[in-house]
């Protein structure tokens, strides 16, 4: 893994994101907020320009030539997502607006899938966008939300999974990665004792995609979601990769243009997948720009990606450990690169503030998982969150910055 690592030039990288080339109140710009959203490298700024001055045009709509180009760059784009996460089937790759509506596609779908009685099962690490549409499909339908706990080091506990496992579950959400704590979900092993039990798998991908390669053939995931914006894309697209079969069963999420076959007043028929889920004109420009991020993240390697960035949570973890009474919220054995912490009684936000004065972006907050705060009786935390563009310098940075605050607090 070393030799691979050599080839990792981060300074090359950085020089490709032209966001992370600027000040901050005076100082250079630390970005340490990826897991809300990351940077964007040039090739995706400018494949955004070059839609809109070359291509742009409605897909699937019309026989003349800027139409057919816009639809082949868009379905090349589906393509390359497909081959990235290794599905079977291009027509398993539904664009959506991002994470959240893809598994709003999917809780509202399973209203015709499931009854009264039947449960479904979370886990109490899930951003709130893996909570509540279950919920509220659970509300609908007096099913009910059986939630797998963690230990205090963050991971979910595997026994008490087991347990509420049954033939009355229809399905079992959660996320590869936890935004909040970093938590890598032993997702493979978890699906299979679902199948098992005879459920169907949600994983919410949007934490993982953008770390490690994900392969939904091998993991066998049910459902697979993610975010473009958290993966070097352009904001207002995503994905929900389906197994076909499952996609086959689901009822069309939203009506309109682009999704149906056939439309008269007797009776409209539906279209095949994808479009079936697809109404009305998708965010073209972000869906085709989504396949340039995509390329992006193979030249350089998701192996290499995951290699760099395991050595920046160690770095970051170790000198953050330098700290009296620091505490690290979320130790699991497998971890990608957040760090959600808390220094003494010192209050997240009012760090966050000082340390934005000088240039560093931490999150402050319960990062969307009121839950997980909740279970460890904490308001929440400050977030670094690494990329493979940042550095250790940056996270000595931090550290200088989290010194200066603490001395000016207590
Ligand atoms: C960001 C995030 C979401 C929500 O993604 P959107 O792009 O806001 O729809 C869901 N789950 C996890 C784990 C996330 O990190």
């Amino acid at each position: 893994m070393g030799t691979e690592i050599l080839s990792f030039d981060v300074e090359k990288i950085r020089e490709q994101f032209p966001v992370l080339n600027q000040r901050v109140n005076g100082y250079p710009l630390v970005y340490f907020d990826n897991a809300a959203t990351s940077q964007k490298p040039r090739a995706v700024i400018d494949a955004i320009s070059e839609y809109y001055q070359t291509i742009n045009s409605n897909v699937h709509r019309g026989v003349h030539h800027l139409s057919q180009l816009a639809t082949d760059a868009y379905e090349k784009a589906r393509e390359k997502v497909q081959l990235h996460i290794n599905a079977r089937h291009t027509h398993e790759i539904i664009f959506t607006k991002g994470t959240t509506d893809s598994i709003n596609l999917v809780a509202s779908g399973f209203r015709d899938l499931i009854k009264e009685g039947d449960e479904i099962i979370i886990s109490a690490l899930e951003h709130h966008s893996n909570i509540v549409p279950w919920q509220m499909l659970c509300e609908k339908i007096r099913a009910k939300l059986k939630v797998i706990p963690f230990n205090d080091m963050g991971e979910l506990i595997q026994e008490e999974y087991d347990k509420l496992l049954s033939e009355k579950t229809r399905l079992v959400a959660f996320n590869h990665i936890s935004n909040a704590l970093g938590t890598i979900n032993p997702a493979k092993e978890m699906i299979a004792k679902a199948h098992a039990a005879g459920a169907a798998v949600l994983i919410d991908g949007a934490q993982a995609i953008p770390h490690m390669a994900v392969d939904v053939q091998d993991l066998n995931a049910d459902f697979y979601a993610f975010s473009s914006h958290k993966m070097f894309g352009p904001t207002g697209v995503g994905i929900l990769y389906g197994k076909e079969k499952w996609l086959e069963k689901l009822p069309p999420y939203q009506g309109g243009g682009e999704m149906i076959k056939t439309v008269s007043f007797k009776k409209t028929t539906y279209a095949g997948l994808p479009h079936k889920f697809e109404a009305g004109t998708p965010n073209i420009e972000a869906g085709i720009v989504l396949g340039v991020a995509v390329d992006f993240l193979q030249e350089i390697g998701l192996e290499n990606i995951a290699a760099y960035e395991q050595e920046l949570l160690e770095y970051g973890t170790q000198r953050l450990m330098e700290f009296d009474f620091m505490r690290i919220i979320g130790q699991a054995e497998n971890k990608a690169s957040v760090i959600s912490f808390l220094m003494g009684d010192l209050h997240p936000y009012d760090v966050g503030s000082i340390v934005d004065k000088l240039g560093i972006a931490l999150r402050t907050g319960h990062h969307c998982a009121q839950p997980i705060m909740d279970g460890f009786n904490i308001p929440g935390t400050l977030r670094a969150s690494f990329s493979f563009y940042n550095t250790k310098g940056e996270t000595d940075r931090m550290i200088e910055a989290l010194k200066k605050a603490k001395m000016m607090l207590s």
